[in-house]
């Protein structure tokens, strides 16, 4: 009995002695050598946990990677390659286009202000300030954040704040526009094509072709501006490239346009015709917001403060007949 308690008794001794030995060690190597998967991961907050958005007010996503402008205006400014942030934490996206479209954050803000003092309201202005190597908001998210989950984040964000937007106009307005900003540079044989391309989701092949091939609903019902061209007592072709369309209304204050009345299609040259952001957000499949895809030259409108502030200011005549022309009331009474 005795031997065997002592025994006992040792080895409860000898254990207490390994583990006080044992636990300083392990506390101080623990710092190095926990496994990667171990490492608590960052929780995301709902998507919306900052509503409700109130007209005067921005709103950020996390690290501030995109920022939100709320608004009042059945209007939405998008500009998903104008940002300069380039942060550690995501890696540069290994495929895809990289190019930042010049200004186009800043010109956006002045088109926003713009517009505020011309309507004493504000339209919703969604910016990414990523640069594009880091996000592509005009991507699908797999092409647009490469499987990183703070762009991914990003990218969720981004197209949260305009489906939010989006849904306050339906509600508020019954019917809105979506702008999508970029910048085209020189074409690749270095030709620079100073008209701005307006992009509704019809091929530069398609623009093309005759007013009587193109006026069908079958082709009115293929573009980003579905529902404004239901809205218009209008025809489609007058809508897409008639002196009532937005490219004709852009010539007029000498920002000349393809697709326009004087410019009905780009002839074979180079033309974008509307991204993601245009055939998502955009009433091709449904709801009421109509987009249009924005490509400004740099030369003449991205150039700098000045350029862009007379672009602006255009912009905003435009946006203001066109919507009246076919959607039948004024953006601001
Ligand atoms: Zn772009």
């Amino acid at each position: 009995m005795i031997i065997s308690f002592k025994l006992v008794l040792s080895s409860i001794v000898f254990s207490l002695l390994i583990i006080s030995c044992q636990e300083p060690k392990h506390t101080e190597e623990s710092v190095e050598i926990v496994p990667k998967d171990t490492i608590k991961e960052e929780v995301f907050p709902k998507l919306g946990h900052d509503a409700p958005y109130y007209a005067d007010s921005v709103y950020y996503g996390r690290e501030k990677y995109i920022e939100y402008f709320a608004g009042n205006l059945p209007i939405i400014l998008s500009v998903p390659h104008g940002g300069r942030e380039i942060p550690s934490e995501i890696p540069d996206r290994s495929w895809g286009t990289m190019v930042t479209d010049d200004n186009t954050y800043e010109m956006s803000k002045v088109i926003m202000d713009t517009m505020e003092a011309r309507f004493g309201a504000r339209p919703h202005v969604i910016l990414c300030r990523l640069k594009r190597r880091k996000l592509d908001a005009n991507r699908d998210s797999l092409e647009a954040a490469q499987e990183n989950r703070f762009a991914h984040r990003a990218w969720q964000e981004y197209h949260y704040y305009i489906g939010s937007a989006k849904k306050k106009i339906e509600s508020e307005f019954g019917s809105g526009l979506f702008l999508d900003i970029h910048g085209h540079g020189a074409n690749p044989d270095g030709y620079y094509d100073l008209r701005t391309w307006l992009g509704y989701l019809m091929p530069g092949s398609v623009l093309d072709r005759s007013d009587e091939e193109l006026n069908t609903t079958e082709n009115s019902n293929k573009t980003s501006i579905r529902a404004l061209v239901d809205s218009s007592s209008f025809s489609f072709i007058e809508v897409l490239r008639g002196k009532n369309s937005f490219g004709s209304l852009m010539d007029s204050l000498r920002f000349y346009s393809v697709p326009s009345k004087k410019y009905p299609g780009p002839e074979g040259s180079r033309y974008f015709s509307g991204g993601y952001n245009t055939l998502r957000h955009g009433s091709r499949d449904g709801g009421m917001i109509s987009a249009i895809q924005i490509e400004a030259p740099k030369p003449g409108i991205r150039e700098d403060q000045q350029t862009w502030s007379k672009f602006a200011s255009a912009l905003t005549t435009v946006v203001d007949e066109y919507y009246f022309r076919h959607i039948g009331r004024r953006i601001k009474n």
